[in-house]
């Protein structure tokens, strides 16, 4: 089996590398973003592997089909990037990586909220300068606070278990009801009530038709005063310039974003040089209770290991004509 990888970073590099020991197959690195340009490249290879910001449009999957692609191997849990129809229509297979750590994610949303509430970013900086003065850094007790979360797969109920551990109230919405819902000790409600009742809401379920935008005016407009907003999921999640508007007039006190819904232009890379073209994600950066990340919360050591196992072990089974345990297809 021949791999060519797209928007590969180093770290995918000394993972995959390293997994790869135990599989022997052939791999090709390329920095370059999959698109209808690119895909190209991947002539005489049998497997595209892609990430996150990787537009596999009908278009792109024409073009790899054409070069002798038969699976698109995604080294992440969300598949909002890929045409599924377009991929059964052409015979291409896509499989992914369902859970490599959801810790990492959960993790990731406590730093924000932390940051956030503790103003650590800022103490930081001003430490540096021999800056002692604590005005403008005060919290609150997260302990007794109500969190509500959005989707309560893996990584909303680990989130939820390390909220109950600060002594939270966690309210939880899902389309279905989980089992766990009682022994994690979270209040299953309804969106609504959700929105009215939490001092803090973080987001954690995918990008979908149904969910694009389900953070907008009118929702918004049903949350308390004051509340924190952290979305760790997919970008699209957010109507950015409802959020905007919340954080000028202060609906929205604190805004903690992993992604953004027009990422791909800025995410993964350094533009430390250029100038930012993007005027909405620029007011964003301007408010001093928006904290912003770069798509980093799967970023951990132990995260990057499984997802090179398991995306190699994908593609071993498809190569093996074996059943294809993470294959998506078109729901
Ligand atoms: P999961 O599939 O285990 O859980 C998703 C949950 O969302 C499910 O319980 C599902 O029923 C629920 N859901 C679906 N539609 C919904 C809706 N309309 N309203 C409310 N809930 C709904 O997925 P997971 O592993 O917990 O991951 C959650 C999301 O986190 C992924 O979809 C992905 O977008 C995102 N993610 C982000 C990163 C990152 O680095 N920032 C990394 C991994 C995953």
């Amino acid at each position: 089996m021949k791999i060519t990888f797209f928007s590969a970073k180093p770290y995918d590099q000394q993972f995959f590398l390293k997994a790869n020991q135990q599989y022997g197959f052939e791999i090709n690195f390329l920095e370059a973003h999959l698109n209808s340009k690119t895909a190209v490249l991947a002539k005489d290879y049998d497997v595209a592997c892609v990430f996150v910001n990787d537009a596999v449009t009908a278009e792109v999957l024409q073009v790899l089909v054409q070069q002798g692609v038969q699976l698109l191997a995604l080294r992440c849990a969300g598949f909002n990037n890929v045409d599924l129809k377009a991929a059964a229509a052409l015979g291409i297979k896509v499989v992914r990586v369902p859970a490599y750590s959801p810790y990492s994610v959960a993790e990731h949303t406590l730093a924000l909220i932390l940051t956030l509430n503790r103003k650590t970013h800022r103490a930081y900086n001003r430490v540096k300068e021999g800056n002692f003065s604590l005005n403008g850094l005060m919290g609150f007790d997260l302990h007794g606070k109500t969190v509500g979360l959005i989707g309560l797969g893996k990584i909303g109920q680990i989130t939820a278990h390390i909220l109950k551990g600060f002594g939270c109230h966690v309210l939880g919405y899902d389309i279905a009801e989980p089992a766990e819902t009682q022994s994690i000790g979270l209040e299953f409600t309804s969106l609504d009530n959700l929105y009215q009742r939490s001092d803090i809401i973080s987001l954690h379920c995918p990008l979908t038709p149904a969910t694009h935008h389900l953070i907008n005016a009118e929702s918004i407009a049903k949350m308390k005063k004051g509340v924190m907003l952290i979305n760790t999921s997919r970008g699209g999640l957010i109507d950015t310039q409802a959020v905007i508007d919340a954080l000028k007039h202060e609906h929205i006190s604190y805004l903690g974003l992993d992604v953004y819904e027009e990422e791909s232009d800025l995410f993964f890379e350094d533009l430390s040089n250029k100038v930012i073209q993007d005027d909405v994600f620029m007011r964003l950066l301007s408010f001093n209770n928006v904290l912003i990340t770069g798509h980093q919360a799967f970023l951990t050591s132990n995260a990057l290991q499984n997802i090179a196992d398991i995306t190699l072990e994908n593609i071993l089974a498809f190569k093996n004509n074996n059943p294809l345990a993470n294959e998506v297809t078109c729901f």
